[in-house]
């Protein structure tokens, strides 16, 4: 085909505005799949996403139209994630296209994740095309929201297509704005090969899949390719592209998207945003934006009681063939034994690598509470970056630490400006500045300890708003802070998995909620269970678990003896989800209870 003929494009919205319903109905109206096949379709492929409602792993499809103008086209659809966790990968997919279809629900209007998405397909230069979406409901306001498009996005929405992703109105409209308006591909095929890799899982069968962009050159079965930034090199043993299935092609050349295995084992060796090119014909410079993406969350994860240890490795192995981003190594704790580290994107990444273990690999786990990654200076000059409070060297060897800040853009409507003023000020967050984008509504910018920010932030904004407040966050270096390390002792014996690093001013408040939740979580046992939280040797919350009365006990254990068989059933059944900690028994609840933060 020639690069005319061709449109790359992807869908960007904020959640829940309709991006993967309007993919189903482009698919649908392109006749790709069939209705009925749609639930299982290519996108969204991943079962919890499809729960969640979010899309974490990017593909492309491609769609063979039949324009008004009575030629046919080629339109890559390249699919992208819709979570700030992810936000590198889709910058990475949108600098495979030309165009960017902008989603945005006339019900809604513009929201955060609208204008972040819509700045990143700017970074790549994008052709930017708004479709109002959900014109179908009631509470559809297509002026309001219209001009809300042209004054906070800047965008002309002359022509825009009214659409409703569900009932399929108007989708041949969308269809014929990327034929018009996103620009064709324009790349040399005669020069070496230069593509981008924007998407890459692996393949039971045949290993790495890599989804890419072929900007200069072509790649066929065969090619000696050369990875630009990881150095690998590797025989293309497949190329083709994605239609309902994997459709194998001779080669895929410059302009074109579509996909390629060379035998490689693990998705490292195939990373987002590296460039491939040639081993013998090697193009000059690597494609500009690969970023090696570090971790911003860390937490400890232990086999729960009966669970082994090299199952937890096996399948945390497993999983990190599949996904880049998720790093760990083996630690240990002295009151949860043989574990690991574990880093990840952000909070989301992490709760889905935890439901993944158990889900997928019917895995009991034990996660200790999220940590972001601190810089401590001793008094002797060393420096030191601590993910693991249990780490964190005695406060009179620390000179001074630091903490990694973001910076926070909440947009809202201007009734909530003072309970998420309140909440940010809460979160130790510094007030930069605050803009109305219209008369209703208004972006606030603040300067938020990361730290602050993985507890429970989102939530807590989600409700004091009913939902109307959006979030989007970006490192912005570190800061010093007076952090202290925060012990929690059951019955006189510390308890490593619980230690947090924690800001002086905030100790107290968090110590109080924890060992009050603790309290809750621990069975009543034979004997009076202290439960302390300290900041070194001082005791800053303290609560006791009362001992059990002798009579109830005997009474218990005098019945009769079927009840007496029960209770030894449920007792065994409950020591599956404890943690013997000294002569304590802790439940495994009480370790997501020190997590949530309420
Ligand atoms: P995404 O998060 O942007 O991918 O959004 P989804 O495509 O998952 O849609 C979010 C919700 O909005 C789902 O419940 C859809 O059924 C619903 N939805 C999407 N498009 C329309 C539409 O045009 N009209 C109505 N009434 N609902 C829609
Ligand atoms: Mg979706």
């Amino acid at each position: 085909v020639s690069q005319d003929k061709i449109r790359n494009f992807s869908i960007i919205a904020h959640i829940d505005h309709g991006k993967s319903t309007l993919a189903d109905r482009l698919i649908e109206k392109t006749g790709m799949l069939e209705k009925r096949e749609l639930k299982e379709q290519v996108l969204d492929s991943m079962d919890l996403e499809r729960e969640r409602g979010i899309t974490i792993k990017l593909k492309a499809v491609r769609l063979i139209y039949k324009a008004e103008d009575g030629e046919e086209y080629i339109l890559n659809l390249i699919d992208t994630p819709g979570h700030v966790d992810f936000n590198y990968e889709v910058s990475r997919s949108l600098a495979a296209c030309e165009g960017a279809v902008l989603v945005v629900d006339s019900t809604q209007g513009v929201e955060a994740q609208t204008l972040a998405n819509l700045y990143l397909a700017l970074e790549q230069d994008l052709e930017i095309l708004p479709v109002l979406n959900k014109i179908d409901l009631p509470s559809s306001d297509v002026e309001y929201v219209k001009s809300e498009i042209e004054n906070t996005c800047g965008l002309d929405t002359e022509g825009i297509p009214l659409v409703s992703a569900k009932s399929g109105l108007n989708i041949e409209d969308v269809l014929e704005d990327i034929v018009y308006n996103v620009p064709h591909p324009v790349g040399d095929v005669s020069k070496p090969l230069k593509a981008l890799i924007f998407d890459s899982y692996y393949d039971s069968y045949k290993g790495v899949i890599c989804f890419i962009r072929v900007f200069e050159g072509k790649v066929k079965t065969g090619t000696n390719i050369y990875m630009m930034n990881t150095k690998k090199e590797f025989e293309v043993t497949e190329v083709g592209y994605v239609q309902n299935e994997r459709i194998q092609s001779k080669e895929i050349t410059a302009g074109d998207v579509g996909y390629i295995c060379a035998s490689i084992k693990n998705v490292r060796d195939a990373r987002v945003g590296d460039t491939i090119t040639e081993v013998e014909n090697k193009t000059e410079h690597a494609l500009p934006g690969y970023k090696k993406v570090t971790p911003m969350v860390y937490c400890g994860i232990y086999p729960a009681e009966g669970e082994e240890f090299t199952q937890v490795r096996e399948a945390l192995e497993k999983l990190q063939v599949n996904d880049a981003s998720l790093v760990f190594e083996p630690e240990t704790s002295q009151a949860l034994g043989y574990g690991f580290r574990c880093g990840f994107l952000g909070l989301l990444h992490m709760e889905i690598i935890q439901e993944r273990l158990d889900r997928e690999f019917d895995l009991n786990i034990i996660a200790t509470a999220p940590s972001v990654i601190y810089e401590v200076m001793k008094n002797d000059g060393t420096f030191l970056e601590i993910q693991n409070p249990s780490n964190l060297p005695p406060a009179t060897e620390i000179d001074y630490m630091k903490e990694p800040m973001v910076a926070c853009e909440i947009m809202t409507p201007k009734t909530y400006v003072g309970p998420i003023m309140e909440i940010c000020q809460n979160k130790r967050g510094v007030f930069e500045n605050m803009e109305y984008l219209d008369e209703k509504r208004v972006t606030i910018h603040y300067l938020m300890p990361l730290n602050e920010v993985i507890y429970d932030f989102f939530d807590t904004l989600k409700s004091k708003t009913q939902g109307y407040a959006s979030l989007d966050y970006d490192l912005k270096g570190y800061q010093e802070s007076d952090l202290v390390k925060m012990d929690i002792l059951i019955n006189g014996e510390l308890v490593d998995a619980f230690s947090l690093i924690v800001h002086r001013e905030k100790a107290a408040q968090r110590a109080r909620t924890i060992v009050e939740k603790l309290k809750k979580e621990i069975p009543r046992q034979q004997f009076a269970i202290p439960i302390q939280a300290a900041i070194g040797s001082k005791i800053i919350a303290r609560e006791t678990v009362s001992a059990l009365r002798k009579d109830v006990l005997a009474k218990c254990y005098g019945g009769d003896i079927s009840r007496k068989k029960k209770l030894l059933e449920k007792q065994k059944e409950g020591k599956k989800r404890m943690r013997q900690i000294g002569n304590v028994e802790v439940p495994q609840n009480a370790f997501l209870a020190v997590l949530k933060y309420d």
